[in-house]
């Protein structure tokens, strides 16, 4: 299967293939055809998969003979969850429309609106934006939707779980009734298919590999230390293995600046990548991290969501990520599109019932490895595989 049997032009093709994609992958494969049949779409899938392009290329294809005639009108509306992901789809949309005459944004709070306003009036077919900023600026007459013909919702999940379902909903109920709707989740939990019921009419539903964050490509294993000896272990790795890249996932930006000035200590240069940083610099720090310059990046999970580096090699869970959907997430960061990639995780005991959670929702226990001098002093037993915790078992009562 090629790119152009999709159903995608020539100026679309050759965008993807200056991108070095040889073939579109499985979602790709999935998605396209539904999309640019004009049809409702949900689909379960991971990031890493290829999903952003499965649903910008068939949009592009889409909207691609025409451009937008009027300000502060968009024709296409993608939502994100993070302001790091919107920058990120909208830069996948700037190369794949690179021979094409459309224009796009990114949207999001936390920076001065100006620009942002601006841009609008100026003319943007696809807009990329986060829920609040959407809304903040809707209501400022700064855009107008009755042109819109599809709606994304990108990382359904994770944008119900930072709690946008009432910006959502208020953005749904703005929108003209007869758009396109897609939707798409790393799992089609319970929320998310209520959100999907309420606002999308007879979807197709599609499923991408439930399991795919034990795609073989990343190899997963877990080394158990005691909690007082997880820097002195980080150090340890790094300066043992002479790691070349390493995102290092941390739970609070408290603990993210503790580490960096541990690993100093030792003489390891790392940087903190966290909500308390400015656009700015996250954006000046994701730009070294990916030259190479920076080469230890240690980031809370919220502010790391969209991060996308090709060919990240590693990525180290500090602490254990809670639910266990995030830790399929996170590794999902590492092995993208085909490449090798390693997840390691620090467990420690208090973590025990939350490896139980991640090991069964991935079906299997994750290799564990001894790194000598670090044997815990406090023992992680093996996970009971199928664990339901205690407040679910509640609920199935
Ligand atoms: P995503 O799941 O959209 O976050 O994409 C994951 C990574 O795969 C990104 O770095 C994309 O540039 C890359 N990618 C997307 N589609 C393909 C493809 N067909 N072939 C190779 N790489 C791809």
């Amino acid at each position: 299967m090629s790119f152009s049997t999709l159903g995608l032009s020539d100026s679309i093709v050759k965008a993807v293939t200056q991108q070095g994609y040889e073939k579109p992958t499985t979602i790709q494969e999935k998605a396209i055809p539904i999309v640019l049949s004009g049809k409702n779409l949900i689909a379960a899938a991971q990031t890493g998969t290829g999903k952003t392009a499965s649903f910008v290329l068939p949009i592009l294809e889409k909207l691609r003979h025409s451009e937008t005639q009027r300000k502060k009108r968009i024709r296409a509306l993608i939502l994100a969850p993070t302001r790091e992901l919107a920058i990120q789809v909208n830069q996948n949309i700037e190369r794949y429309s690179e021979h094409l005459n459309l224009t796009s944004m990114a949207m999001f709070g936390g920076v001065d609106d100006k620009a942002q306003k601006q841009k609008l009036i100026e003319g943007v077919d696809i807009l990329v934006a986060t829920p609040g900023r959407l809304i903040d600026l809707y209501g400022q007459r700064a855009v107008y939707f009755e042109e819109v013909e599809v709606l994304v919702l990108d990382e359904a999940d994770r944008m119900l779980d930072m709690g946008f379902i009432e910006d959502i909903n208020k953005i749904i109920a703005r929108l003209p009734q007869d758009i396109q709707n897609l939707l798409f989740s790393a799992t089609l939990s319970n929320p998310v298919r209520d959100l999907a019921k309420s606002a999308i009419d007879n979807p197709v539903e599609i499923s991408i590999a439930k399991h795919s964050a034990s795609k073989s490509n990343i190899e997963q294993w877990l080394v158990t230390v005691d909690k007082d000896k997880k820097s002195a272990l980080l150090s340890h790795m790094i300066n043992e293995n002479q790691w070349d890249q390493a995102l290092i996932f941390i739970e609070t930006k408290h603990g993210a600046a503790k580490l960096v000035s541990q690993l100093e200590k030792r003489g390891i240069a790392a940087e903190a990548f966290h909500s308390g940083r400015s656009q700015d610099i996250r954006a000046k720090l994701l730009e070294r991290f990916k030259s190479g310059d920076i080469k230890y990046l240690v980031a809370t999970g919220v502010a790391a969501r969209g991060i996308d580096i090709q060919e990240l090699s590693r990525v180290v869970n500090y602490d254990l990520p809670y639910p266990a959907d995030e830790y399929v997430h996170r590794i999902g960061r590492t092995g993208r599109a085909g490449a090798q990639g390693e997840a390691i995780s620090f467990v420690s005991k208090d973590n025990f019932k939350n490896l139980c959670m991640i090991e069964s929702r991935l079906g299997h226990l994750i290799e564990r490895r001894e790194i000598e001098g670090f044997k815990p002093r406090k023992e992680v037993p093996i996970s009971i595989l199928n664990y339901v915790p205690k407040h679910k078992r509640a609920q199935e009562d």
